[in-house]
């Protein structure tokens, strides 16, 4: 049954509840849904339902296309100025024994290190240290530029640039054209977290606020930049702060139209100062997902981690509105290993991403930053060299 005919047949239950009705109805017209029927979805929307809708807008969006790409992570740092309760960074300054600083040398190796491969974007992201400041960030990104000019640059979230820009005693507008100028093609959504103060101030005091953090990536996109923006969740919030954070993201969006994809982040308590709160389990994560493709009608893009989240769990999630899963990363990056997640040396070759998408019926795209098409390869043959081997018994007669 495609996701038309699954629709249909919910909308024809005569049990489904008024306001059950009310918002498949609005999905199906392809029309907003408000504040108070997010909340709505979260308390009283069960998997299977959400699940519909969501798929429902995804195939309509995308088809059975599943975006991925191929980037390689540099981490500046671990070590951080803040405090965030949720991070095992901001503990590792106390114990600087774990900790690592990259020069400029040091990250411009690691970018020489994929010379010759096929790799699309450099996300560069970590911790906040004073040494890392405007200046050494925009001779990073023009020295990388010079030395592969098709390199795409996504960097840096308004966590760091605000620190940067105070600093440097330069405003948001400024900060961000300079940026621009040094090589910056686009923002990837950290630092977002939970934007309301009742939560944000428990978790995440010290760094920039929601209207900082929205601000910047305004000042982004009037300059005609792209970014992303994530959620972290999970944890201490109530539905109706997720809602709170999607329906800021949702108004910015109406004004700018700069967001390419939503990723909401699973909370993981290990190693960080919140281990006493529970994780959410597998249904809530797939629940969250649905809701966010449903409430943000005008992202074009839901991203699952499947670093993060497991590989079967982003294998459902491309049911439940998701149609990007996290490219093919080796270990340069060591966030999610360090966030506790379920893959702790998250490499994935491309041939096994592809295998991962097309088992569960979707077909595997692989995009550049702006998901133009790199590859599609739904009915790609991969070289025999990059095959599993098989060995023939010998025949004995
Ligand atoms: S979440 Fe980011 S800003 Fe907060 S402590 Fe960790 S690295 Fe620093």
């Amino acid at each position: 049954m495609n996701s038309e005919h699954q629709l249909e047949t919910i909308l024809k239950d005569q049990n489904l509840p008024k306001q059950h009705r009310a918002i498949a109805e609005k999905v199906k017209n392809s029309e907003r849904i408000t504040f108070d029927e997010g909340v709505y979805l979260f308390e009283k929307g069960d998997l299977a339902y959400v699940g519909v809708l969501a798929n429902y807008i995804r195939e309509k969006r995308h088809g059975n296309k599943t975006y991925f790409n191929r980037n390689f992570h540099i981490e500046p740092t671990n070590l951080c100025v803040y405090d965030c309760k949720f991070c095992s960074y901001s503990v590792l300054i106390k114990e600087r024994s774990e900790g690592w600083e990259y020069t400029l040398e040091d990250m411009l190796n690691i970018v020489k290190s994929y010379d010759g491969q096929p790799v699309t974007e450099a996300h560069i992201v970590g911790g906040v240290l004073p040494q890392y400041d405007m200046t050494f960030y925009q001779k990073l990104f023009s020295e990388i530029k010079k030395h592969r000019p098709d390199l795409h640059i996504k960097a840096l979230t308004p966590v760091e640039y605000h620190y940067i820009f105070k600093k440097a005693k330069v405003d948001y507008a400024t900060g961000m054209k300079l940026m621009k100028e040094a090589g910056l093609e686009s923002m990837p959504g950290g630092g977002a977290e939970i934007f309301h103060p009742e939560i944000r101030e428990q978790i995440a005091k010290d760094k920039c606020n929601a209207d900082q953090w929205l601000q910047i990536h305004e000042e982004w996109h009037k300059l005609g930049k792209r970014s992303n923006a994530t959620m972290l969740y999970g944890h201490i919030e109530k539905f109706w702060h997720r809602v709170d954070h999607m329906e800021r993201l949702r108004q910015l969006q109406d004004k700018t139209g700069g967001f390419q994809t939503f990723i909401p982040l699973k909370f993981r308590n290990q190693d960080n100062q919140m281990s006493n709160v529970p994780e959410s389990t597998v249904v809530e994560d797939l629940r969250n997902y649905a809701i966010s493709r449903i409430y943000l009608d005008n992202f074009d893009h839901i991203k699952a981690y499947w670093a993060m989240i497991s590989r079967s769990t982003a294998q459902l999630s491309l049911n439940f509105g998701v149609d990007d899963i996290d490219g093919t990363l080796d270990d340069t990056t060591k966030i999610y290993s360090m966030a506790g997640a379920e893959e702790q040396h998250p490499g994935m070759s491309t041939m096994e991403l592809v295998k991962l998408i097309k088992a569960v019926g979707r077909k595997p795209i692989e995009r550049d930053t702006f998901y133009n098409v790199v590859t599609d390869y739904e009915n790609f043959d991969f070289p025999d060299e990059l095959k599993p081997k098989y060995y023939a018994l010998p025949v004995l007669n």
